[in-house]
């Protein structure tokens, strides 16, 4: 496995594999990495011949009263990470290499980014649009792995792929979650043993919303979102819910009418645990 700095050097060892005629998979992460992130790897190591990993945290896409700066880091526990899993180049760019002084092109998804997250992230998906697609201009992946952890990424990027026409195919893995179904995420670390234990009761929630959605064709979208807020609230002492939202998966639009809607449900939600935030979701066929 090597480790490329660079972006002109990254560019030319893609393009080298692609002229090859190899398939090349790739996996961008913030690192800090766990088994979330393993699960990306492990399916572009089972569906390509070169498996590229970046590990970087992006600027752009945190707000300015986030945690960029204390957002947990350390390459030499991600480097055996990404080794253990097969990966065959991490890509390890600097800020500075990938937004020069005076950095101007923006991506941005209309709508898609402003929903959800976006209402309370905004600006948020714009970096991560922006980021995702250099990164795709750097290491020209056949097949780039994300997970369905954070869904409205996937739909914001599946649009921008079929929007500007990307030669790429997106890939979507499961979400990987603790014996208690926490979802995993690097920022776990930020919440105590005992917040991790409560925090069981986000995905519990989900479970439950689904459950009645699927089995009471009368339940309309703000009971469950209101249900879901209360169970998270009751169980775990200091949690406080920021949103629910129960929107089809493409386009994220609100479900009012839960009885006659047929397809794709995505609820999803994000929960404050003291300072740390969580999102998760489910995704199910009605
Ligand atoms: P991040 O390092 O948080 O930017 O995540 C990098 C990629 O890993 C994204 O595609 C995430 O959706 C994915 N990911 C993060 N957590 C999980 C998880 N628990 N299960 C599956 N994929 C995940």
């Amino acid at each position: 496995m090597k480790v490329i700095r660079e972006i002109k050097p990254m560019q030319e060892i893609a393009e080298f594999f692609r002229r090859a005629g190899k398939t090349v998979g790739f996996v961008p992460t913030m690192g800090f990495l766990h088994e979330g992130h393993v699960a990306l790897m492990l399916a572009a190591r089972d569906e390509c011949d070169v498996v590229i990993a970046s590990i970087f945290v992006n600027p752009t896409q945190f707000l300015p009263n986030e945690d960029f700066a204390q957002y947990p880091r350390d390459f030499l526990r991600d480097f055996y990470i990404c080794k253990q899993a097969g990966v065959d180049y991490i890509f390890n760019p600097s800020a500075e290499d990938m937004y020069g002084e005076n950095y101007k092109t923006y991506v941005n998804v209309e709508d898609l980014s402003e929903k959800l997250e976006g209402k309370y992230r905004p600006g948020h998906f714009k970096g991560v649009a922006t980021v995702v697609l250099k990164l795709f201009n750097i290491c020209k992946p056949h097949y780039s792995y994300f997970g369905q952890k954070d869904a409205q990424q996937v739909s914001m990027l599946k649009k921008t792929v079929k929007d500007l026409n990307l030669d790429v195919t997106i890939r979507i893995c499961e979400t990987i979650r603790e014996d208690n179904g926490l979802a995993k995420s690097s920022r776990n670390t930020y919440l105590s043993e005992q917040q991790k234990e409560d925090a069981a009761v986000i995905n519990q929630s989900l479970q439950m919303a689904k459950e009645k959605i699927l089995a009471n064709n009368f339940i309309d979208a703000e009971t469950v979102k209101k249900e879901m807020k209360d169970m998270i609230e009751q169980k775990a002492a200091g949690s406080s819910v920021q949103y629910v939202a129960i929107t089809d998966n493409e386009l994220l639009n609100n479900i009012s009418d839960l009885k006659g809607f047929k397809g794709d449900v995505l609820i999803s939600l994000a929960v404050y645990f003291g300072k740390t935030r969580l999102i998760d979701n489910i995704l199910f066929t009605k």
